[in-house]
């Protein structure tokens, strides 16, 4: 394992880390399988945005006897209400989680205190001029949080926060579909000659380029969610390049961005781990992303869901994610139908409860339609 600086926080990161989203839903011993097999692969970092208590206690458990060997990026403003997760900038409900996350994870410190989800400027001065952005600072003073950061997928925002001089640590989605992210410019341009080099990555989106630069400059560390785009890189029937990248092409891609110190990734089995770390084995033409990037000719990302949960709660108490998981699985053939139909039965909410309230879509930074989504699952799954 190789092992990065985390900008000017003093701690070493290995450069492959665990995203533990997807743990939410395993049992106890599988978290612990998971965890082990990041740890003892060299893994020392990990996030935790999730506010679902049992998942909390199951990797707090999971760390006993090893808390030291790992890192730890839990996030101030996700909470859980009325069985869902939630955001919040409410000092109170911020406090309870910030302790219930602790507790849960049998430990009296957090070493990156991550400030969740903040993808406006408004929300940003919500958090910098109101108390949130205060407590965190306290955490730190107290050595409850040894780092201060923030969780963005908007190149803006995050770079004012970088500029600001407050911030350790951003977690920040990257991979190439998100850095080509068209703005004002034909998207064909990208890819009519071989600019996808260390040299010259001028087809990168100038404000997620500037905001790479500005973290180093500002010995911000960049952490990395999104490195797979929700595995729809990896998926040619999905991805925007209408072809598939390696998992190595996409953490060598995101691990080149300036400043990135790790890359997580959402591992559900501890096979998936082991799929991570193979990354530290692979030769530089395997990991050799330009290829995968050549000769594309279609890119668009617009309105693609990547499961991330971020338009949660939903009144209808729709599990957004992954009712567009499952649609898109089906749509795409990605495993049997019969199996897939299982699982949307499963849930406790369906497509066709959707009331087209929006609030999904207000909140989704992907631009995803949401109730147009429900729509069409409605009438795929028949409820
Ligand atoms: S539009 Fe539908 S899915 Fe979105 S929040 Fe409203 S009820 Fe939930
Ligand atoms: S609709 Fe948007 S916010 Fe919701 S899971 Fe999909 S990408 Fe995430």
């Amino acid at each position: 394992m190789e092992y990065r600086k985390l900008g000017k926080t003093g701690m070493t990161v290995s450069e492959i880390g665990l995203g533990c989203e997807h743990l939410q839903v395993e049992s106890r011993e599988v978290v612990e399988q998971v965890v082990h097999a990041a740890l003892d692969g060299g893994i020392n970092i990990l996030d935790a945005f999730m506010s679902e208590p049992q998942v909390r206690s199951n990797i707090g458990a999971a760390l006993r006897g090893r808390r030291d060997q790992m890192l730890i990026q839990g996030h101030i403003g996700s909470i859980w209400r009325n069985g869902q997760y939630e955001r919040s900038r409410d000092l109170t409900l911020c406090q309870t989680f910030i302790a219930d996350f602790l507790k849960r994870f049998e430990t009296d410190y957090i070493d990156i205190g991550m400030i969740h989800f903040v993808d406006t400027l408004d929300d940003l001065d919500t958090i910098e001029n109101g108390p949130i952005l205060e407590y965190a600072l306290r955490l730190k003073e107290q050595g409850v949080i040894r780092a201060i950061g923030m969780s963005s997928h908007d190149p803006v925002t995050a770079r004012r926060a970088v500029e600001a001089g407050w911030l350790d640590v951003l977690l920040f989605s990257v991979n190439p579909a998100y850095d080509l992210l068209p703005e004002n410019m034909k998207i064909e341009s990208y890819f009519v000659t071989d600019t996808w080099n260390r040299e010259g990555l001028s087809g990168v989106n100038p404000k997620r380029a500037a905001l790479y630069d500005a973290c180093a400059a500002h010995g911000v560390g960049i952490t990395v969610m999104k490195t797979y785009g929700a595995g729809i890189l990896l998926n040619p029937a999905l991805s925007p390049f209408h072809r598939a990248f390696t998992t190595a092409q996409l953490i060598q891609y995101a691990l080149s961005r300036p400043a990135v110190a790790s890359v997580l990734i959402g591992c559900q089995k501890p096979e998936e781990v082991t799929v991570a770390l193979a990354y530290e084995e692979t030769s530089a033409a395997e990991r050799d992303y330009a290829e995968a990037l050549a000769g594309t000719v279609q890119f668009s990302t617009a309105r693609q869901c990547v499961y991330c949960n971020h338009c949660h709660p939903c009144p209808a108490g729709i599990d957004v994610a992954s009712v567009n998981r499952l649609y898109d699985a089906l749509r795409t053939n990605a495993a049997p139908a019969e199996l897939i139909q299982a699982q949307y039965a499963a849930l406790e909410a369906h497509a066709g409860d959707c009331l087209a309230c929006g609030v999904c879509e207000e909140r989704c930074p992907f631009g995803v339609g949401v109730i147009e989504r429900m729509r069409a699952a409605t009438e795929a799954f028949g409820k």
